[in-house]
């Protein structure tokens, strides 16, 4: 599959910056980065291409050092994941309960002895493929008309990275609290709940299990 290229409107990407236009017409230029788990990640984002069907052209995945907390974007044909709004939500993962997490790790990785760091690690990497995964929820809404049992089109990108996660065989419980962590609890939300994010993406995990 080819990959998606940039219609001009929304997006470029130029001279190793990506540049992101708003709704109201800002242009940011945002320096793409090289990190040492993006060769994984990359594979991990081509199993799940491979699960989603046929696209039509395959999202260009570009990593950022920050979205300004965004997590990650879909803008026509592009997937932009911010590491430092990564490592934040790694962080609200961490502290729910970080001895159960741990070992929750070393028990899907079968390694028991590993370290705190390991783990982190571990989780790191975690998190960025669930942001991708869920942006590839909106690509394949945008793209393919995906449609879900969830009208709300966040809770919606997180069923279809449950999907997603449960097809290739990842830890639910790691991902719930991933999509549990990135809920919003303020006033003004433009994104569910932590129980509705959390909820939509068990959903469609358990989804892929059964039709498997
Ligand atoms: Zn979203």
């Amino acid at each position: 599959m080819k990959e998606c290229a940039s219609r001009g409107g929304v997006w470029w990407i130029s001279g190793g910056r990506l540049i992101l236009v708003d709704a109201r017409r800002r242009a940011r230029w945002l320096p793409i980065i090289a990190f040492p788990h993006e060769e994984v990640l990359r594979k991990a984002f081509g199993e799940m291409i491979g699960v989603a069907g046929n696209l039509g052209c395959r999202p260009r995945l570009v990593f950022v050092e920050s979205l300004a907390g965004s997590g990650g974007i879909y803008a026509d044909g592009l997937i932009a994941v911010g590491l430092q709004d990564a490592r934040q939500i790694l962080e609200q993962v961490w502290a729910g309960n970080p001895a159960t997490l741990i070992g929750r790790i070393r028990a899907v990785t079968g390694d028991a002895a590993m370290s705190i760091r390991q783990a982190a690690n571990f989780l790191f990497v975690a998190v960025v493929a669930r942001i991708i995964a869920h942006e590839l929820g909106h690509a394949m809404r945008a793209q393919l008309g995906v449609r879900t049992p969830f009208s709300d089109e966040e809770a919606a990108a997180d069923f279809i990275a449950g999907v997603l996660d449960g097809a290739r065989g990842r830890d639910r419980e790691i991902g719930r609290r991933i999509f549990r962590a990135i809920g919003c609890e303020a006033l003004t939300c433009t994104h569910p709940t932590p129980y509705e994010r959390a909820w939509a993406y068990v959903a469609g995990h358990e989804y892929a299990s059964e039709t498997a």
